[in-house]
């Protein structure tokens, strides 16, 4: 079985479609503060309002606790995607209660209505599957096919991406279909040298990766948080920066692993060390096997990775014909520490061959520091169902759409 595509659900002409998108964008002071989320998913919006159906968007947006909260409303969502569509885009206060049903009923051909928050309802993402397969009985009222588009939570069994799936006709979008397409040149014979590169915060959320990636990759480079990590593991100090000590024997057994393998994984050799975490924290630039030495001693803070390292970086990646970068360099958010992301963003840009960018907060990085989405080979729109499929592991709601790795 393959992955079931728009076209298999025949004419959607007249009929309402459930369109589940992911529309989980960064907001501050209720702006959006990086659209790309949206702009990915229009051009399933706009395939299926030209052919005359009935779009009804659903989508999750941060993580409220299962009941209405308003900082996580999707109204600021509808306003911006009506300006992208250039039509008016009917925005319903609830998820499956009256006015959801207002505006559904209220469509006409090729008109288009987005419903609040699916995680304003505990069914949602409930661990239980009554309840989530109830929570999808709602919504289905409301279509009469599904087209899943939101890759960023393939990897999670939740109402509106599996057990509505399951319950009415339903095909994948055209921002899944070509979410896979990359991922699949990233894991059916990568043209070689592949270089990935790893930042960002956790480094648990990334070590499964790390393991499956080993035997497939030439060069790994780690940065970000978790480069201290790694760096704890070869023995050396790292002040007050980002540890997590119950990883280091992971990390130690990784660095053998590679060795045996022939793989390289680079290390930073120089830090950017700050006195506090701010953006107008002193700070200096150290070896990375120095960190205590700065004049903040232990409470000193690694907040990005240094020029010399970043220039190292920015070499290998432009010698790579295969990039996949997950994970800031730095503390991007704050300018003295965005350097390092910016110098392998640049790198990135200037790949002959395959450069993927995934991950929300790298996305929403690469776009702050100024650059273009068509200046990268992609963006993905799914850190944590990108990180996973390059795992090997099985994502269930791209299962119940036919797809198999
Ligand atoms: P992504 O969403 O791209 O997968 P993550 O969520 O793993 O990335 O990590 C992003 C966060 O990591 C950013 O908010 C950034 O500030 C943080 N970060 C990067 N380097 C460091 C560091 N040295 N110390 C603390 N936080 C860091
Ligand atoms: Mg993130």
């Amino acid at each position: 079985m393959t992955l079931r595509t728009l076209e298999s659900l025949g004419s959607l002409a007249g009929k309402r479609v459930i369109v589940r998108c992911d529309l989980n964008v960064p907001l501050k002071d209720g702006q959006i503060t990086d659209d790309g989320r949206v702009r990915a998913s229009l051009p399933t919006l706009n395939a299926l309002i030209n052919q005359g159906a009935r779009v009804v968007i659903v989508s999750h947006l941060g993580r409220p606790d299962g009941a209405p909260d308003a900082k996580y409303s999707l109204a600021p969502v509808a306003q911006r995607l009506s300006e992208l569509l250039g039509k008016p885009v009917t925005f319903a206060s609830d998820t499956v209660g009256s006015a959801a049903a207002d505006a559904v009923a209220g469509l006409h051909d090729g008109d288009v209505a987005l419903l609040e928050n699916l995680r304003f309802n505990p069914g949602e993402t409930s661990k239980d599957e009554a309840e989530r397969q109830s929570f999808a009985d709602k919504l289905a009222a409301f279509g009469d096919a599904l087209v899943s588009d939101g890759f960023g939570v393939v990897h999670r069994k939740q109402a509106s991406v599996y057990e509505l799936a399951k319950t009415l006709p339903s095909a994948a979008g055209l921002l899944i279909a070509a979410e896979l397409e990359v991922l699949d040149r990233l894991t059916e014979n990568p043209e070689s040298p592949y270089t990935v590169v790893l930042g960002g915060s956790k480094v648990s959320d990334k070590l499964g990766v790390i393991g499956h990636l080993l035997p497939r990759v030439n060069t790994l480079l780690i940065g970000g948080g978790m480069l201290f990590t790694f760096l704890a593991a070869q023995g050396h100090k790292v002040g007050a920066s980002l540890l997590e000590k119950d990883q280091i024997d992971t990390v130690t057994g990784y660095l053998a692993k590679a060795k045996q393998l022939g793989v390289e994984i680079v290390l930073p050799t120089d830090v950017v060390v700050a006195s506090a975490f701010g953006a107008d924290a002193e700070h200096q630039v150290c070896a990375a096997d120095a960190i205590e030495d700065s004049p903040w001693g232990a409470s000193g803070l690694g907040l990005d990775i240094g020029p010399d390292t970043a220039a190292r970086f920015a070499e290998v990646i432009r010698s790579s014909h295969t990039v996949f970068w997950n994970g800031p360099m730095g503390v991007f958010e704050l300018t003295p520490f965005a350097e390092g992301t910016r110098t392998v963003a640049q790198a990135l840009t200037e790949v002959d061959g395959l450069g993927v960018v995934g991950g929300g907060d790298s996305a929403a990085a690469v776009r702050a520091l100024g650059f273009n989405d068509d200046q990268f080979g992609h963006i993905s729109t799914g850190g944590g169902a990108s990180l996973e499929f390059l795992e090997g592991k099985r994502l269930p709601s791209l299962e119940v759409l036919g797809w198999q790795q």
